[in-house]
Parts: structure tokens; sequence; C-alpha cells
């Protein structure tokens, strides 16, 4: 263990070998509110908190217990309550909000600690108290008898305590003292009180450093060691400590601030420490800490070096905080008139005063609906035109329209007490993802967009038969219908829905969006269905021109002419296309076959036959397989993560979005909001021709069943084969003995609850949030398990050892290409696999009528060893190869044409 170089300290403590001397030595811990240490919320302390005590003060109770409930939504597991002030009377204050708090199970839930320096105030605590408390604190300041009655009192009402390092002789204020008092108040506890040991929690005082003062320059490594020492020699014990008080003296440099208590919290942790009071929004991830200044605050807390203090008070002159991560907490704008304030929420998102500043405008407007129409449109307007102007990015408009939707949300009632008429919208939009589709990201963001436009949005949610669509918009005089969905058969439902919108006259404008759809698509199937306007909307941006051009009485009559015209042009050029496009015969292309078992490649037998089922595979695990860059393009922010995190443009929204996803990670994962299972399998295995059969054993006598795959049709440059997935596996009759795997992954169980909580509190932004952690998730777990067969299952490749950057690169060996993707474009193949593995009653994936998996947050597909198998897409094929593969799998061609039609050559 080697001393950081530019350790040159004098002071050399007994366990200087201990690795977090050293810089290079550290292992990445991620510290976060949430991770291994029970976090207590510490804002309902009116000492601490200016906003509480003024709540409080103004006997505002209501808003009191909204600070308590942001608490415990924040990720706070234990909520520190304290009334101390000269200004309001302790004991009644502590027994109102208890009891206010033991009505809201949504607080209540987690523990309270009962804060107070006075005694009667902690005793009528603890008679309202319901569950365990925690009882902050006692110390042995006025004597042992003392002391000794309170605890027995705690004891009595079966609370836990806080045991400050405190005697008789005042504050202990070095590691000696610290160890002395808590040894002391143990024995005192444990054997003559009888309090249980786990019931006790050492708080060994958390001192500042960098004050100047030569006494305080071992004050954070003091504690650390007296951690250590309490969790060594006090079993049962437990340590805590307030953090926030190591930095005290740079109050007013955040940035310094935050680094300070997440590398306290970091080594604090190390050492044992096992709560903490800490504001989780003063805090930084310990490795987004930058290097200089992770080293400067290091040297101060373990007392590096003789020059610690002046060289971080030096580089803290550097570091200005960085400006629109504290956007937030810059309170200047509370100062503004209401109309101001209101803008000032919407535009930055912050829902945090929304509802005072609504009911403020309520009192100084003749009807609840003018605060509406008035402030808040206005604001809202703003928020349109900067996302308008490319200067607001999607997560921003996400979380305005979270605001928004408190401010509207308080308001209703208002509204309807006074019959005050009906909200006056640009227009109401229909949403809906398709029958079969269970898919709805992209048509969430879209319906958020448009909600923050004042249109009003009615969502039927996913998995929506036309009919209902239909009657629905019928019902309620909708002005536009958008469809969503992601999958190819979606494509099929929505030219459904297309005709039978036609059939019975509508002709207000459709929208088409989601992932697989397309200007193309759109053009020539649905918009031929229909003769109202049709219009393919991709990015939620652009949804709001093209339905503010479509229901403008002004202007949409020209719109849908000019998008008729477009998607006709569209059309002609595709018709043209489509009959120059040449592709070779089904024989020809089977001609052009490329044998990979020709030099004898023989494949390797998988240490598994048959299936495995992995019950919860543990989140954090899964974590670090992660591939982020399809998240921040779910959210519209293009760029390849890590480099769009210092892009330019979206760079900053990109952070603020990564820290947010990190932060409901961190719960997911500490609360188990999220499982994850998978089923993985390997058989006996052999191609016939473009089939793969699969065997029950190794004797290959008796077929399990059939994967039926498909061959490339579109001509090739000289030397390149017409691929088919059947190739990857050695032929029937072969000596070479083969092997195919399938899985099936979810990451999406038991989210329904958690979304309807955030539906509940109309928080559009973290529900979005959710479901795309999940979908990374479920991804994370195909690539984990993936890795997990390649290693271990099949162990084909058992020395392996890529990075996450060469996973998502895709350097493995093998592929696990997935029905309904380029290579294998039928999604009906996923009943075979999910049979094979019997998916849906081993981990709870279903298939939808048109093969969509539910939980939307699902993967699956099959596995190929071969190390020459690459994904490749196998674009257009003709009729001759549709009929063959309708024989093979004993189908109606026609079935088999619609199942397939984005890969038609020809129009059925
Ligand atoms: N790392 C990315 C993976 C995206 S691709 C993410 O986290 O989103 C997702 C999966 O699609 C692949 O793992 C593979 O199963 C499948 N896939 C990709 N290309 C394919 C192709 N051409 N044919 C069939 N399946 C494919």
């Amino acid at each position: 263990m080697s001393l950081h170089p530019d350790y040159k300290g004098t002071y050399q403590y007994k366990w200087q070998n201990i690795p977090y001397l050293t810089l290079s030595g550290m292992e990445a811990v991620t510290i976060t509110p949430q991770s291994n240490f029970v976090n207590v919320g510490e804002r309902t302390n009116v000492t601490g908190s200016r906003k509480f005590l003024r709540l409080i003060q103004e006997n505002n109770y209501e808003a009191a217990l909204e600070v308590a409930r942001e608490q415990v939504e924040g990720g706070a597991q234990v909520i520190d309550i304290n009334m101390d002030e000269g200004m309001i009377d302790g004991v009644k204050a502590m027994v109102r909000f208890l009891n206010l708090v033991a009505a809201e199970p949504d607080i209540a839930r987690v523990p309270v600690m009962l804060d107070s320096s006075r005694w009667e105030i902690i005793e009528a605590g603890l008679q309202c108290l319901q569950g365990k408390g925690i009882v902050n604190s006692i110390s042995l300041k006025e004597g042992e008898d003392k002391f000794k009655q309170q605890a027995r009192i705690i004891r009595r009402y079966g609370a836990a305590v806080i045991v400050m390092a405190f005697d008789e002789k005042g504050q202990a204020d070095s590691y000696e003292r610290r160890v002395e008092i808590c040894e002391r108040s143990y024995r005192i506890l444990v054997d003559e009180v009888g309090f249980p040991p786990q019931d006790v929690i050492f708080d060994p005082n958390i001192f500042p450093v960098a004050t100047g003062m030569e006494e305080h320059r071992r004050n954070a490594l003091d504690f650390f060691q007296a951690t250590r020492w309490i969790r060594e020699n006090l079993p049962g014990a437990h340590v805590s400590g307030g953090v926030s008080n190591v930095s005290f003296s740079f109050r007013g440099n955040d940035t310094v601030r935050e680094a300070m208590h997440s590398a306290f919290l970091y080594h604090a942790i190390r050492e044992g420490m096992d709560m903490g009071i800490v504001n989780p929004s003063m805090l930084m991830v310990y490795d987004d800490i930058p290097r200089d200044l992770l080293e400067k605050v290091e040297d101060v807390l373990l007392d590096r070096r003789e020059d610690a203090t002046e060289r971080l008070l030096e580089f803290a002159e550097t570091v200005k905080n960085d400006g629109a991560r504290k956007q937030e907490k810059d309170l200047s704008w509370r100062e503004k008139p209401v109309a101001d304030r209101l803008a000032h929420a919407l535009v930055h998102g912050v829902a945090e005063f929304v509802e005072e500043d609504v009911e403020e405008a309520r009192k100084s407007t003749k009807r609840p609906l003018d605060v509406i129409e008035g402030p808040l449109m206005d604001g809202m307007n703003v928020v349109g035109d900067l996302f308008g102007a490319g200067k607001m990015f999607l997560p921003q408009v996400v979380k305005s329209a979270r605001v928004m939707k408190k401010a509207v949300a308080y308001l209703l009632p208002f509204i309807e007490a006074e019959k005050g008429g009906q909200r006056k919208s640009h227009g109401r939009v229909l949403m809906a993802t398709v029958k079969g589709d269970v898919h709805d990201i992209g048509k969430n963001i879209v319906g958020v967009v448009l909600g923050c436009n004042n249109y009003e949005v009615i969502d039927m949610g996913v998995m929506v038969p036309a009919e209902k669509i239909l009657e629905t918009a019928r019902r309620e005089n909708v002005d536009v219908i958008g469809l969503s969905g992601l999958i190819t058969p979606s494509l099929d439902e929505m030219v459904h829905v297309a005709k039978e919108m036609e059939r019975e006259g509508f002709n207000i404008p459709l929208l088409i969006g989601g992932a697989t759809t397309s200007r193309v698509h759109t053009a020539v199937k649905i918009d031929e269905n229909y003769s109202g306007p049709v219009v393919h909307v991709l990015d939620a941006s652009r949804s709001v021109t093209v339905v503010e051009n479509l229901t403008n009485p002004q202007q949409k009559e020209n719109a849908a002419a000019r998008f008729r015209e477009e998607y006709n042009e569209l059309r002609e050029q595709y018709k043209k296309r489509e009959t120059a496009k040449d592709i070779i015969t089904l024989d020809q292309a089977r001609q052009n076959r490329e044998d990979l078992f020709a030099e004898g490649h023989q494949p390797v037998k998988p240490a598994l036959l048959g299936t495995e089922v992995l019950e919860d595979i543990p989140l954090d695990v899964l974590r670090k397989y992660i591939d982020w860059t399809p998240f921040f393009a779910t959210w519209e922010l293009s760029g390849k993560y890590p480099a769009i995190l210092k892009d330019p443009v979206v760079g900053n929204e990109a952070r603020k979005l990564l820290d947010d996803a990190n932060g409901m990670l961190d719960m997911i994962i500490a609360e188990k909001w999220l499982t994850a299972k998978a089923v993985v399998g390997i058989w006996p295995a052999a191609a016939k021709g473009d089939d793969v059969v699969l065997y029950t054993d190794e004797t290959r006598k008796e077929k399990l069943a059939t994967l039926y795959f498909l061959r490339q049709q579109t001509k090739k440059a000289t030397g390149q084969p017409s691929k088919s997935l059947a190739d990857l596996v050695a032929p029937e009759g072969n000596n070479q003995t083969d092997y195919v795997g399938a899985f099936a992954v979810t990451a999406g169980l038991n989210i329904e609850p958690h979304l309807k909580a955030f539906e509940k509190e109309h928080d559009d932004y973290r529900s979005i949030l959710l479901k795309a952690l999940a979908d990374r998730l479920a991804e994370a777990c195909a690539e984990y398990m993936h890795e997990q067969v390649r290693k271990k299952y099949w162990g084909y490749a058992n020395g392996e050892q890529l990075s996450n950057e060469e996973l998502i690169k895709e350097a493995y060996k093998g592929i696990r290409p997935a029905a309904g993707y380029p290579a294998c474009p039928d999604h009906t193949e996923k009943a075979t696999i999910f049979n094979l593995l019997d998916a849906e009653n081993r981990i709870g994936v279903k298939l939808t009528d048109s093969f969509a998996m539910y939980p939307a947050a699902s993967v699956s597909g099959c596995y190929f060893s071969h190390p020459e198998s690459r994904y490749f897409g196998l674009g257009k094929i003709g009729k001759d190869q549709v009929e063959d593969y309708a024989a093979r799998k004993g189908w109606p061609v026609a079935d088999v044409e619609r199942w397939l039609s984005p890969n038609l050559n020809y129009t059925p």
C-alpha cells in the first residue's frame, strides 16, 4: 500500500496503512443518500430550515407536512423533527405535527427521529409515536443519573436512542475522548439499563474542518477513527452524525461543500458509519468529484498535509458554484410578483412553491380559471417558445409540465366549486398506443408536450383496440387522434384504425408516431386509406406545430393540403423505387449462402442443456451494464454517452438528466422498486435449410421445436453471401454437433404501483424516467445474461474480459438476435421462444396479440455461438420466399404477408 505521492504529512497515526490514505488505491464506491446507510431527512427542523420554521410559526401545518413528504419521497428513510425555537411552543408544535404525520401513510411509513435538547419535548413526542421511534439525543452531559433515567423512559417506549459523545466534562473533541465517552455510555445503557445494543446509535460529533485552527485539523479523522473503534468494540451499536457540519467553513460555496460531504461520507461509511443526517441535494456522487478538488478535500479530511487548509481555501476561490445546477437554489426569484414567480417555476420546473404561488394568484383574481388562463398559460407559452427555439430540451419541458399539472390540480376543486366554466384549450387530442402494443414512453412524452401547449390530452393508454379509439373520439368530440406503437405489427394495426376511421366517416387529422413508423410507411400504407389528413410525427418537439397547423381554423385547410401533397409525392417516389428494386430468387439466394462450417469449426458443448431461471437478479449488478446512449435518445437528447455530457448544446441538460436518473436508480435499487428475472436455455440443434431444429437431448432423436429463419434476397456484390441466421448453426447430418440458445429477461416486474404513485402526483417526469430506466435495466439484463451464457452456461468464452463499452460495441463472440429485429423480423417466432423457455410461467412475461412483450421492459431472443456471427438486416424478400416460409410454418400466405409486411418487396 503506497501513500499518495503528495503525502508529506508529519502526522503518522497507527493505521496509516489503511487504503484510504491513497488516492490511487481507491475503489469506486458511489456515495449517494440511499446507498448502504440510513439517510435521515433533516428539513423538518426549525433550527435548520428557515422555511419550515416559517411554516410552523404561521401555523401552516399543511405545508409543513409537505416538507416531510418531500423528504420521504426524496429518499429519506427516517425524518428528523425538531421544534426547538424560542418563539414557538415546542411541546405543542411537536405533538400537533406528529399527530398529523401519523395520519399520512406515505410519510408515516418511515420512522421519526425526535430531535430536541429539551426533554419535555422528547417525552411528549414519544407519547405520540406509533411505530418505533428514535430519540435524538441523550448524553452524560448532566451526569449518570439523569442519563439512566432518560434512557429507561426511552426504553419503555421501545424507541432507539442517539447518544451524543458528551459528558460532564464537555463534548468529546479528540479520538480518545470519543472512545472514552462512547464506551462508558454503552456500558451504562447495555449493562445497567438493559438497553438493546442495536438500539444504541452513537453520534461521535462531526465538527468543521479547514477552520484555520490547529486543533480542528484532525476533526474528521478523529471521527472516522472513533467510528471504526465503536463498530469494532461496541457490538451492535450504530454510528450516526450530522454531515453538513463538517463543511461549515465553506458556507456559500456549495461546490466545495458538496464535495466535502460526499468525501466525508465515503470515508465514514467505510469505517462503519451507518446512519446520517444528510441533505441529499447537498451531495455529489463521489466519483464525480473533480479529481483536483477531491484531492484537496481529502487532504483536509484526512489531515494529509500541513498546508491542506490553505490549499483548499485557495482552490475554493477558483471553483464557482455551477450556475445551472444551482439555479433552483437561488431563491431571489421568490421576491418577484406572483406572475413572474409562476413563470419562473414553470420555466425552471420548480414544483416546490407552486401551490402557495397559485393560491396567492387565485386570491387576487376573480375566477380560479383566470389563474390558468392568465399567468400559468403565459408561463407555459414561454416554455413552448423556448422549446420551439431549441433553447429548452425535452426533460425540462416534462418537468415544466409537472409544475403545470400540480398547479391545475390545486385549482381544480376551486374551479368546480365555482362552476367557473370550462377551461379554454386549443383543442382536444386523443392519444393511444394501438392494440397489441405496450410501448408508451414516446406517446406519453408527446402528450406532455401537447399538454404544455394548452391542448387537452385524452390518453387512452396502451393496447387500445380501434373501436374503443373511435368511440372515444366521437364521444369526446376530439380534434385530433394520435396513434403510437413501437413494434412492426403495430404498423398494420394503424392501417386498420385508418380504414375504420374512413369507414365511419371521420375527417379529423390522424397523427402517426413511434419507433418503427416512418414517413414513407405513413404515406404509402396509411394515408391512402384515410381521406382526412394523416401526418407522421416522430419528434415530440414537432408535434405542437403539426397539431397547431392542423387545428387552427385559419390554417388547417392549407396545412392539410400541404401534407397531402407531400405524402402524394412520397408515395410516387416510393412506387418508382419499388419497381426498380431488384432482388434475386430464393433459390439463387440459397446458392449464395455462406458455409461457416466448411473449415471444420467445432461448436463448444454447453455446460447447461435445458433451461435455467434467475429469479431475482441484483439491480446493482445490472446497473453496471447499462447502455446510456439510448436513454438520452428517449429524451430527444442526441449524442453518444459519455461524450454527450460534454456536448456544448445539450451537455448541461444531459448531465442533469443523468443525475436524476442515477438518483432514481439509487432508489430503485435501495427500495427494490423493480424485480429483474431471466430465463435462458440451450439445446442441441441443427440447421435444416433455413430452419433450425432443436432437439430434446443429445441423442438428437426427438424434435423439440423449430425456429424459422429468413434469407436475404437483395442483390449482393460479388463475394458477399446472402445471409440467414440459420447459417450460423451446423447443418443436419454434419458431424459438427451444434447448439442454439434462447432467452427472455425482464426488469419491469412490479413497476405499476410506482408509476401510479407518480401519476397521482401529476409527475410525468418521474413516471417517464422510471419507464425509461426499466427499459435500460432490461437491456442491461439481456447484456448481463448474454455474458453469463458465454462465460458460464454455454461456456464458449470462459476467459472473456470485456468492459461495458466493449459489450455495447458488441465486441463479444456470438450474437443474441431478437425476433422482430432486422435479422429475424418475424415477431411471431417469439411464441416458439417463449414456449421453449416457458417464459410466461417462469418469469411472468406475457406476449400480446401482436407479440409485444408485457411488461414492456423485457427483451427476448436467440443465442448463436459461431465466432463469425454478426447482426445484419434481412431487407426485402420476394413472394417466392414468403410462400416457402408459409409452407414451412404451415401458415396461410396471407398471414405471413401480414406479419412480414415491412419486408415485402411487393404489394400483396
Ligand atoms: N445496448 C443497446 C442494445 C440495443 S440493440 C441497448 O441497451 O439498447 C438491442 C438488441 O437488439 C440486441 O442486443 C439484439 O438482441 C437485438 N438486435 C440488434 N440488432 C439486431 C439485428 N440486426 N437483428 C436481430 N436482432 C438484433
